[in-house]
């Protein structure tokens, strides 16, 4: 898929910004708090609906206003679409696909995939399991919009059973309990069976993504360690949920004493290695940096294999950071074929290869220019 162009109103600090995209690159160069990552988090809500800066609207609508939006001309498998997300410091949001109001979340998200890639990526490697968990589910949000309903319909099963839990005195409830134990159970498969279909079909395209980019022999695995204890991640809902139920009864006793639950995907974990070392142990900053460029590559490969169309790729920060090896590396991959936007505070890191190919922005307070490539003028 292709953004052609991005119009922001009243989002963060622009006021009335519209910028069309003319390459398959743009490299957004600007000082910082300029407003460089506010591009990408305008993408990534027009591709989740969710930003991971923000819980609320409020933040995201420029404080000189009580109303914002975001605006996008997007070519989706040779056809183009006019997406609109209107936000508002109260209130609800209202989107907009070609003119029309999408009253489900699920009837949006779909018209735009993004992946991207922040220093806060690393986390994924190097924080808890709820970091890996965040990164599943946004990936299955992004290839099966109806696991964002799954998912909070979870979450409020959980919530309930809990709060249950909480006020457990033994003598009422257990009638009410059960019922709850039933709806997690169920909603609780459903999540896991997804998070376990999508490591199994992740797992080699990420190993094979990082032998190339690390060229070397350390072998990447991704396994599913969910709690619920599986002698096979990838047995059919019947047999999940027999075990399921069983651990529950197992757990009751210690569920009763630490008020709340202790099985389901809420705790699954996402086990990363290389040469069967925790990732997490394993090597350099940088090399937990090639790894996880190794998953986003996957990311790309997995949503284009699966929704037909080759997501953006949204790289804030961090094409700098990696040496010139790897950026060539990242761009031999994505070639032209994959629509990427960078941001940077210095183009002087950037390999001369994607600053010829690139459309170049200068960012500065909230407002675009055009920038020539500075590749030209150091060329001799
Ligand atoms: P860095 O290089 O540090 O990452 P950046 O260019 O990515 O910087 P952004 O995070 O995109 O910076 O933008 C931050 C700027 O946006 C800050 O100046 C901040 O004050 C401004 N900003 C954020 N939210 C709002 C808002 N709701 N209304 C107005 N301005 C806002
Ligand atoms: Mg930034």
């Amino acid at each position: 898929m292709y953004l052609r162009s991005l119009h922001l109103r009243y989002f963060r600090n622009y006021v009335d910004q519209a910028i069309a995209l003319s390459a398959p690159k743009t490299i957004l160069v600007g000082d910082n708090a300029q407003g460089k990552t506010n591009v990408l988090e305008a993408v990534e809500l027009l591709a989740t609906l969710k930003s991971h800066r923000a819980s609320r609207d409020r933040e995201l609508v420029s404080d000189r206003a009580e109303k914002g939006a975001i605006l996008a001309e997007i070519e989706r498998l040779g056809t183009s679409h006019e997406l609109a997300v209107e936000l508002r410091s109260q209130g609800r949001r209202t989107v907009r696909a070609d003119g029309q109001v999408m009253r489900r979340r699920v009837d949006f998200l779909g018209q735009v995939n993004a992946v991207s890639f922040s220093s806060r990526d690393l986390d994924v490697v190097r924080g808890g399991p709820g970091e890996r968990r965040t990164w599943l589910d946004g990936i299955l949000v992004q290839l099966e919009p109806v696991y964002a309903d799954l998912l909070d319909q979870y979450k409020q099963v959980l919530r309930q059973r809990n709060a249950l839990i909480k006020a457990w005195d033994d003598s009422a409830e257990t009638a009410n309990l059960s019922a709850w134990d039933s709806q997690l159970v169920v909603t609780g498969t459903r999540v896991m069976r997804r998070r376990a279909r999508l490591l199994a079909r992740l797992q080699p395209l990420a190993a094979r993504w990082h032998q190339q980019i690390s060229g070397d022999r350390e072998v990447l695995e991704l396994a599913y360690r969910p709690q619920v204890p599986l002698e096979d991640v990838q047995s059919d809902g019947q047999t999940i949920q027999t075990q399921f139920w069983q651990e529950i009864r197992a757990k009751d006793a210690a569920e009763r004493a630490r008020g709340t639950s202790l099985v389901g995907p809420h705790r699954d974990e996402v086990h990363l290695s290389i040469n069967r070392t925790p990732a997490r142990e394993y090597g350099s900053q940088g090399q937990q940096r090639t790894l996880v460029l190794a998953l986003k590559l996957a990311e790309v490969e997995l949503i284009e294999q699966v929704v037909g169309d080759v997501p953006l790729l949204l790289l804030d920060d961090v094409l700098a950071e990696l040496d010139l090896h790897r950026q060539n590396q990242l761009l031999d991959a994505i070639a032209d074929k994959v629509q990427t936007l960078v941001t940077t505070t210095h183009l002087g890191t950037f390999d001369a290869r994607w600053l010829d190919a690139a459309q170049i922005i200068r960012v500065e307070a909230g407002r675009l220019h055009a920038a020539a490539s500075p590749s030209h003028s150091h060329r001799v």
